[in-house]
């Protein structure tokens, strides 16, 4: 059993955790695998259940309140359990061949970075590493012979089209987007939409901030600075096209007029499954696309005026320096008082144009990242201007 893959997944009992869970355990489980490390947050009752399934080393909840009760759920089988942002950390130093970071939010980029420092492979679901780290975790990547390999369904698309390419050959990128579950609603009807009707994605199964994020297509807008960063393409390079059948997840447009996109059904198994088999392929036992099931394969243009959240992603590549995390923590803040239900849904691009425009005004803008701690710097003053901004409507 000496020669099995050390994995650790961060964030496990979420959407993508427990797809990937359900992936190792498909694959092989604890035969294959020698699973290191398992993080979750609240769900202590998931996260003792897996590690004992995968018997896995080590468990971490972000929440010291909680570990007394993830201790009481492991009782007897030999695992170790911690608790809190310092454990999380120390747990992502741990080396392994293949992490997966799937942490929602900017708590997942410290994880993600930590590991980029320890070698392997980093399967990268959680999107705000690139957006707001993306310089520091390709040079962390290059420092220390780490690779990523994104899992964001249209990222490892886009990956899997340029395998055996040359970059300099490529035109552009299509990533595609639902358009979820307002893409018919008339506009001015979005102002009165609730956070449960937005958490109601009609193809993806996911955590409910980002099906939310995917109702305001501030998910799309994420995915555009990711796929910058991660394909170091401009942003006149990235094109987004709605496609309400899901099932053409991102295509590569080349030099000589040639196009290879990347298919399959809305299941984030097939993206985690080719990131742990990288570079080779390995059977997968899920649902195959049938082209003759289909009735039809659609696609509109993005319409700004709808998505200011799109047209703003735009304007951060331009911006570069801090602005893909100041346009990530400003969304968060902005999210949170949507999901509490103290702002409306149309309020979020305000509080996010309001925020990036002001600091724009005072060239915020010109500093680049190049540390940890400046990006949470930066973070942490967009949070405060976005709280005042939810309080005072101004800035
Ligand atoms: P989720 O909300 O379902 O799960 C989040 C996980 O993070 C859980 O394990 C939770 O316990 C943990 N967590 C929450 N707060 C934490 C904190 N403060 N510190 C440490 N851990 C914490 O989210 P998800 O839908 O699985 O998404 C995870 C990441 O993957 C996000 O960045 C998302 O954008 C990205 N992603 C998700 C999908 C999808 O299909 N769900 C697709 C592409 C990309
Ligand atoms: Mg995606």
């Amino acid at each position: 059993m000496t020669d099995r893959k050390q994995i650790s997944i961060f964030g496990s009992t979420g959407s993508i955790g427990v797809n990937t869970v359900d992936v190792l355990l498909r694959s092989g489980g604890e035969k294959r695998f020698n699973v290191k490390v398992l993080s979750g947050g609240n769900n202590v009752k998931l996260l003792a259940q897996q590690a004992i399934k995968l018997r896995a080393g080590l468990v971490v909840t972000a929440f010291p309140n909680r570990l007394e009760e993830l201790k009481s759920y492991i009782k007897g089988s030999g695992i170790q359990a911690l608790a809190g942002e310092e454990a999380l950390i120390e747990a992502a130093c741990i080396h392994c061949d293949w992490t997966m970071s799937s942490i929602v939010g900017a708590a997942g980029i410290k994880v993600g970075l930590k590991s980029l420092e320890h070698g392997g492979l980093l399967a990268l679901a959680n999107k705000e590493t690139m957006v707001c780290a993306g310089d520091l975790a390709k040079k962390l990547a290059k420092k220390h012979q780490s690779k990523i390999v994104p899992v964001d369904s249209e990222h490892s698309a886009i990956f899997q089209c340029l395998r055996g390419e040359n970059i300099e050959e490529v035109e552009s990128i299509t990533l595609t987007a639902s358009g979820g579950p307002f893409r018919n609603l008339p506009i001015d009807e979005l102002k009165k939409v609730s956070p449960d009707e937005a958490a109601n994605h009609p193809n993806w199964s996911m955590g409910k901030k980002i099906s939310i994020d995917s109702a305001s297509m501030f998910n799309k807008g994420l995915e555009v600075v990711e796929a910058h960063h991660l394909f170091s393409l401009s942003g006149d390079m990235i094109d987004v096209l709605i496609h309400p059948e899901s099932i053409v997840h991102a295509l590569v447009n080349f030099y000589d007029g040639s196009t290879i996109a990347q298919m399959g059904i809305p299941d984030m198994r097939s993206a985690i499954g080719f990131a742990l088999n990288y570079p080779d392929r390995s059977f997968l036992d899920i649902k195959r696309m049938d082209l003759l099931e289909l009735s039809a394969l659609t696609f509109e243009k993005v319409d700004f005026n709808r998505w200011p959240s799109l047209r703003l992603a735009y304007t951060v590549i331009d911006l570069g320096g801090s602005a893909g995390v100041v346009y990530n923590a400003v969304k968060e803040e902005a999210l949170e008082a949507y999901i509490n239900k103290e702002i409306g849904f149309l309020d979020m691009y305000s509080c996010v144009e309001t925020v990036i425009e002001y600091l724009e005004c005072k060239n915020h803008f010109t500093n680049k990242n190049k540390s940890i701690d400046e990006i949470f710097e930066n973070d942490k003053m967009a949070r405060t201007l976005s709280q005042k901004y939810l309080k005072d409507k101004s800035l």
